[in-house]
């Protein structure tokens, strides 16, 4: 054996650590949870790497969580034979934080009233547990590995590794032991009772058993231990999906939509997704990665299967396939047909199903679009096949009011219009008081009012709906040709302006020279003198600042 060793938490892990131990989160019961959850993954690992190596569960016991209280010590352990931690991974594991946006997650945490639910967004995980404990002791065996050690911390600035004493290590004999010293205030986590009530409101649907392990008399399981989503729908009520998708999102939310169903065919497999109700904090991350788990006949397989496209990654849930080989390596996944043909079907179904939410349930959907809009609208780009779909999905503000659909714009064109007119900008209210819409305002011509930065680029390929191209009011010719104004007088107006029109304009060019590629007479503009507008073709205004400004 060799003497422990102090190591610093990252800087991340201990401004967490202080932030969470000042502060009063309400919801304190959350650290079970996360540490239940952590257990369940662990049990999850295991069965899966037991796939390709057998041996790991040769002793013949199902992996299981036990929970035990001791009120004369004041502890209360939580115990998983999942997978298990080495030195290095319980150094690494426990010691930092490796999502991205944890910074920025940090100091709104630190602003926020509502940390517990902050901190379920997140996903605090492991460290939720110094809410309630004054000092935690991690006792693991990786499986199959002959050497256990011990991490142990009282939060603070660091933590300290050692390898296992004799009798620690034939206690723990594959897996994870989590002991916690209990703070005085947190001294109720010790009765049966209040165990047995946070279990069955957050972790009821965990998959594996969770025994209770009272100080007398025999443990006994407390949780249903099935998967959910394989249990027929009529079973199930809105409380039990609303605890699976909190156990599955690590949320605290409502789900905002519940998908469950189950393909037979060609194929079959069952799905249970869920729409958060509230934006994760990561929606905007670099990596765009989803967190739909797959699963083959029960056993987790990956979280990070790409079961659905980049834009619709805020959708959580599990995809649980019969057919898909159980040893699958993470590479076949990658181009799997079988994979490929279950992500086209289950996207489909997601966007029909948000679709008929739309038409049915309109003030529900409209809170779905608030959150995810942006993010959905990135599909307009990517997904092509699909792009009259989520044009159909998505809402605008335009110059008649919120949220309007494009089936509305296009019910309520004016006589002889035949395009989809459109402006981005930074903000409704800038756009409102653009030029370039005082010629479309004067027709009584309905305009999209474009100002998430995405618009920018889905907006740059050409499209339409409904056979009715999209077009910029910012860019190359607009001709409302046909297209009476509303009020006679503005009309006479523009008549008059024709003659001294070629004048004019010869009188700009020669003053602008190279500076512009063209001057030309425009419908554009009723009392505004000019603007400037971009080349028909070129990139739209936005969207050259845009990638100006991701190229610095
Ligand atoms: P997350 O679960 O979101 O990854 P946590 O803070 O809850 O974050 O846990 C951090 C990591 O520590 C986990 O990803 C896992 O690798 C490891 N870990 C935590 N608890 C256990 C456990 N009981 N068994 C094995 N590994 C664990
Ligand atoms: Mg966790």
């Amino acid at each position: 054996t060799t003497a422990p060793e102090s190591q610093p938490f990252q800087a991340e892990v201990a401004e967490l650590l202080n932030l969470m131990v000042h502060s009063v989160y309400s919801e304190t019961d959350i650290f079970l949870r996360e540490l239940i959850s952590n257990a369940s993954d662990a049990c999850d690992k295991l069965r899966y790497e037991a796939i390709s190596t057998p041996e790991l569960i040769a002793d013949g016991a199902p992996p299981k969580i036990r929970i035990a209280p001791d009120k004369k010590a004041n502890t209360l352990s939580v115990v998983d034979s999942g997978i298990g931690m080495d030195r290095q991974e319980l150094i690494d594991n426990l010691g930092t934080i490796a999502r991205s946006g944890t910074k920025s997650f940090l100091s709104r945490l630190t602003e926020a009233k509502d940390g517990a639910n902050l901190i379920g967004q997140f996903g605090v995980g492991f460290y939720a547990a110094f809410m309630v404990a004054e000092r935690i002791v991690v006792t693991s065996r990786r499986a199959g590995s002959d050497q256990v050690f011990v991490w142990s911390s009282s939060g603070g600035s660091g933590f300290e590794i050692a390898q296992a004493g004799d009798e620690d290590a034939a206690r723990v004999t594959r897996g994870t032991e989590i002991v916690l010293h209990l703070k005085k205030e947190a001294a109720k986590y010790l009765e049966t009772y209040e165990i047995e009530r946070v279990v069955r409101a957050w972790s009821d649907n965990i998959q594996f058993p969770i025994e209770l392990v009272p100080e007398e008399g025999e443990p006994r399981q407390i949780n249903s231990a099935s998967a959910l989503w394989q249990r027929p729908k009529s079973e199930l009520k809105p409380e039990d999906y609303k605890q699976a998708y909190q156990q599955v999102a690590g949320a605290f939310d409502e789900p905002a939509m519940t998908l469950h169903y189950r393909a037979e065919g060609r194929q079959s497999y069952a799905v249970l997704l869920f729409v958060p109700s509230t934006k994760p904090f990561d929606l905007f991350d670099q990596a765009r990665k989803g967190k739909v788990k797959l699963y083959v006949r029960r056993v987790f397989i990956a979280d990070d299967a790409d079961l659905l496209p980049a834009y619709l990654r805020f959708i959580r849930g599990v995809i649980d396939s019969e057919d898909l080989p159980l040893n699958i390596s993470r590479e076949m996944l990658q181009n799997n047909p079988q994979l490929a043909q279950i992500r086209k079907a289950v996207t489909g179904r997601v966007i029909s199903e948000l679709e008929s939410l739309g038409e049915k349930e309109p003030e529900a959907f409209a809170k779905i679009w608030d959150a995810f809009g942006p993010v959905i609208k990135e599909g307009i780009w990517e997904d092509f096949e699909r792009r009259e779909k989520l044009l159909a999905l998505s809402r605008f503000t335009t110059t008649k009011g919120e949220k309007r659909s494009l089936k509305q714009y296009v019910e309520d064109l004016k006589p002889n219009q035949t395009d989809i007119y459109y402006l981005t900008g930074e903000s409704v209210e800038r756009l409102k008081s653009n030029p370039k819409l005082e010629s479309a305002t004067a027709r009584g011509i309905e305009v999209l009012l474009l100002t998430d930065p995405v618009d920018a680029f889905w907006t740059s390929a050409p499209l339409d709906f409904g056979g009715k191209p999209l077009k910029s009011l910012s860019q190359g010719d607009i001709d409302f040709g046909l297209m009476p104004l509303l009020d006679e007088k503005a009309e006479d107006k523009q008549d008059e302006a024709g003659a001294d029109e070629a004048t004019t304009i010869a009188l700009i060019k020669d003053a602008l020279g190279e500076r512009v590629s063209d001057v030309r007479a425009s419908q554009r503009l009723t009392s505004s003198a000019s603007c400037l507008v971009a080349g028909g073709g070129a990139q739209d205004r936005m969207l050259e600042r845009l990638l100006a400004m991701q190229n610095k």
